[in-house]
């Protein structure tokens, strides 16, 4: 697969597993299409080598439309909260809590690949400091990435200023050019 092939937009690996699905308006397009993509993409997000059978990417695929769901409710942008099935989706993928010689405490999965406790343990993390104001869909109507937004005034409004940002702008600017043009 070509390098460089999932975005890196959403300022946080959760977020941009999210992102692996890129809507534009009609347009759905899955960066994650069977095993070997699951495979590279925790490679790159999470620095782990491991291998991903079928049933693991099926799993994977569950969650991720189960999180992308749950953002999209806290963002007033879907009405029911997922929440009762992101809870079965994690009682299916119990942690175990192990200390390593190095005194780190560690998680690991029972029964599933060691990424899906990096994952959820990052999904703890993000959702445990969850600043609700900033996390955002891009404010392009036609794009659904997600992304926390890290700036310090808290003002970032698009997914990437060289797609989106410059569309909306654009599309702002002939706005106004009619208008002008009319009166
Ligand atoms: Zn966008």
């Amino acid at each position: 697969m070509e390098k460089n092939s999932f975005l890196h937009l959403g300022d946080h690996p959760i977020l941009d597993f999210c992102n692996t699905v890129i809507c534009h308006g009609e347009d759905i397009e899955d960066r994650l299409n069977g095993p070997k993509d699951a495979e590279s993409f925790v490679n790159e997000f999470f620095s782990i080598k491991s291998k991903v059978d079928s049933k693991t990417f099926g799993s994977l695929i569950e969650l991720r439309s189960l999180l992308r769901r749950y953002f999209y409710f806290i963002l007033g942008l879907q009405e029911t909260d997922p929440a009762i099935e992101l809870n079965s989706w994690f009682a299916e993928h119990p942690l175990i809590l192990s200390i390593s010689n190095s005194h780190v405490p560690e998680f690991t999965a029972k029964n599933s690949p060691i990424f899906f406790a990096n994952m959820i343990s990052s999904l703890n993390s993000f959702l445990s400091n969850l600043d609700e104001k900033r996390l955002k869909k891009c404010a392009n109507p036609n794009c659904s990435h997600l992304f926390y937004d890290i700036s310090k005034n808290n003002k970032r409004q698009w997914c990437s200023m060289n797609s989106c940002g410059n569309i909306m702008k654009a599309r702002a600017f002939y706005a106004r050019r009619k208008g002008v043009n009319k009166k």
